[in-house]
């Protein structure tokens, strides 16, 4: 009998876990820690974040479908791994702190035999002194997030039915961001939603981002073939916004927010302030606060984890300079080096360097767009680990792991607005693979596969995955058949 362990229940936890719990028969157990009692399909916090969705339509209960997959459920914080045990059991541990209101608080210690860790981000406000819902500023991270944003942007609209004039910003708010993706969504939607309103003429919309230059979204950058014709996503970015008076402040490191103004610095080293009415800046990410302790209680968190809290995997992480990183120094296996029973997948995973290259002002301030972890490769490493594990439990623990590299994994970012069937329209990008390989493709990528798209189809396709993903997370009949 083997027990497996998942921390988080996101895009790639919960994945892991059904998974498991397909795979792995009665004898062994399953069971998730994840703080949260209920599931979010983070993609459409987007849509929550400007009112055109509520709250119930992107989250769910997971003890009910736990329940029914005869999967455990511990509603609880992970703090630390033992992944030695401790003096009463060599097994594999995790501490964790209970943080359902019926035992908020507790302390509890797990055995595990395999481990995924799969706790995703942990959402840096504190990084830029005045950012987020604590601060001057909106985020979409999570639903009750985007039910904040979407109140005081319902009073943004309100303010320019009477007649004034409104600035919003929406972007980054730090120079190391990621998710630009996101960032650029909401943008999307934002104008979408005035325009329907009838305001638009009297609001100024400022897209502010870490990017040297549009259309970068942390991988620097994407070449299209469009029948025949090659473009860039800079240039597509940069019509779009064009077309639609966006303005844009590209390469920026967010340094301080106060009530209604945000100061930053640019690539140039310049130092800037904007004033604003409506701001939704994304927080930088960094890994969530895990320490790890050998049997006799020694603090080994930094062989575990690299520097920025995320877990370090089967990657080459020698530092080199940015020209000499490879494809092949990505990682494969997601296998937490020295132990072949703990992995991290999705965010949690150290990325072994930068894909958008990182530049510093003359003043030395970083400004580098991270690399991005999105759903599609978050839920298709889950899935790999998962299957791994599945595989040394039922054929012995040295059968080889299985390998997904995000070199070999796409990636979709579908700017949607509007979520009706007839209404809609979405500047959809997607890209072959995420991370860059040179040495299969001259543009680093397939430009078959790497696209980008206006109208109402990439709109559909939005829309057909929100019902979709629900639909597979919820584990209705059939929900391993739709692929990650
Ligand atoms: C607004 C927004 C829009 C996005 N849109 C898209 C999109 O259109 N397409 C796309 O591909 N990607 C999109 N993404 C990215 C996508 O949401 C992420 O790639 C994905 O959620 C990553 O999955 P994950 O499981 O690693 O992390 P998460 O989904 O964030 O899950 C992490 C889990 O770990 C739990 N956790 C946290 N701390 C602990 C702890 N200490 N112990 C145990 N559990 C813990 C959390 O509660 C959560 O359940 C978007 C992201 C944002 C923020």
């Amino acid at each position: 009998m083997s027990d497996v362990v998942v921390l988080g229940a996101g895009i790639a936890g919960h994945t892991a876990a059904l998974h498991l719990s397909r795979k792995l028969g009665q004898e062994h157990t399953v069971t998730v820690v994840s703080p949260n009692s209920y599931w979010n399909w983070i993609p459409s916090n987007i849509w929550v974040g400007v009112g055109k969705m509520k709250r119930k339509q992107v989250v769910f209960p997971l003890g009910p479908i736990y329940r029914k997959k005869g999967i455990s459920f511990e509603q609880a914080e992970a703090v630390a791994i033992r992944p030695y045990g401790d003096a009463e059991d060599p097994r594999g541990a995790v501490d964790i702190v209970r943080t359902d209101p019926a035992q908020a608080g507790e302390t509890d210690r797990i055995r595990f035999d395999y481990l995924i860790n799969a706790t995703g981000p942990k959402l840096k406000f504190s990084a830029t002194e005045g950012l987020g819902p604590d601060g001057f500023t909106v985020s979409v991270c999570t639903a009750d997030h985007a039910v904040e944003a979407a109140a005081q942007f319902r009073e943004v609209i309100a303010k320019l039915k009477r007649g004034q004039r409104q600035t919003i910003v929406v972007g980054v708010g730090h120079g190391t961001c990621t998710c630009e993706g996101a960032a650029f969504e909401y943008v999307f939607n934002v104008d979408t939603e005035l325009r329907d309103a009838g305001v638009r003429d009297l609001a100024r919309v400022i897209y502010l981002t870490n990017e040297a230059e549009l259309g970068d979204f942390g991988v620097g950058g994407m070449v299209f073939d469009e029948h025949g014709y090659q473009t860039t996503s800079k240039i597509w970015t940069e019509s779009l916004f064009r077309e639609r008076g966006v303005e844009a402040i590209a390469g920026a490191h967010v340094e301080r927010i106060e009530p209604n103004i945000v100061h930053f610095e640019t690539l140039d080293g310049e130092h800037h302030s904007l004033e604003f009415d409506y701001a939704m800046l994304l927080p930088p990410f960094g890994g969530v606060d895990l320490a790890a302790y050998d049997r006799d209680g020694n603090d080994i968190t930094s062989e575990l984890f690299a520097p920025n809290g995320f877990m370090k995997v089967d990657a080459d992480y020698t530092a080199k300079p940015y020209e000499q990183w490879r494809a092949e120094d990505w990682p494969k296996t997601y296998e937490c080096p020295g132990f072949d029973n703990i992995f991290a997948v999705g965010i949690a995973f150290a990325p072994p360097h930068q894909i958008s290259r990182p530049r510093k002002s003359p003043n030395g301030t970083l400004i580098a767009p991270a690399p991005p972890r999105t759903g599609m490769p978050s839920g298709v490493m889950a899935k790999t680990a998962a299957l791994t594990i599945v595989d040394r439990i039922q054929k012995g623990k040295a059968t080889p792991a299985r390998d997904a590299s995000m070199t070999e994994m796409g990636a979709a970012c579908v700017a949607s607005a509007g979520t009706g069937l007839r209404s809609g329209s979405a500047a959809a990008m997607t890209m072959m693979p995420v991370v860059p390989d040179y040495s299969k493709y001259p543009t680093g990528r397939d430009t078959k596969d790497t696209r980008g798209e206006l109208g109402l189809h990439g709109h559909w396709v939005k829309l057909m995955l929100h019902y979709l993903f629900i639909y597979k997370a919820k584990g209705l009949p059939g929900w391993f058949l739709i692929p990650e």
